[in-house]
């Protein structure tokens, strides 16, 4: 841990921030359910070249998607910490993460010395 009995960040602004972004993420994962299904439908009537384009298409969106549940995954973990009272501090030396390093990715799990 790092200093006894100091929180390092104000945890409830990064909470909300989590919370903001773990949303903003299921959103599009739903938006790119929907607008998968009219590809599937047309898949039929269109040529070979363009069933291609859906095709990778579709693989894009796949990954895209493993990406959002890998962001979903973190985002929850920091969310974990925040209900212990470990957030803010790096995962590997446990010394404090940057606020401003906290703001560009709330879910950051790392200190800049460790990262690099
Ligand atoms: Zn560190």
């Amino acid at each position: 841990m790092g200093k006894a009995g100091l929180i390092p960040v104000n945890s409830e602004q990064f909470r909300q921030l989590l919370i903001a972004r773990r949303q903003e993420l299921l959103d599009l994962s739903q938006l790119a359910t929907d607008s998968r299904k009219p590809v599937e439908l047309d898949q039929q009537s269109i040529g070979r070249l363009s069933r291609q384009d859906a095709l990778q298409q579709q693989a894009m969106a796949k990954a895209q998607e493993n990406l959002r549940r890998r962001d979903l995954a973190r985002i929850d973990r920091a969310l974990g910490r925040i209900e212990d009272e470990s957030y803010g501090l790096c995962l590997e030396c446990e010394e404090d993460i940057a606020e401003k390093r906290l703001l560009v990715d709330p879910a950051t799990e790392l200190c800049l010395v460790c990262k690099t």
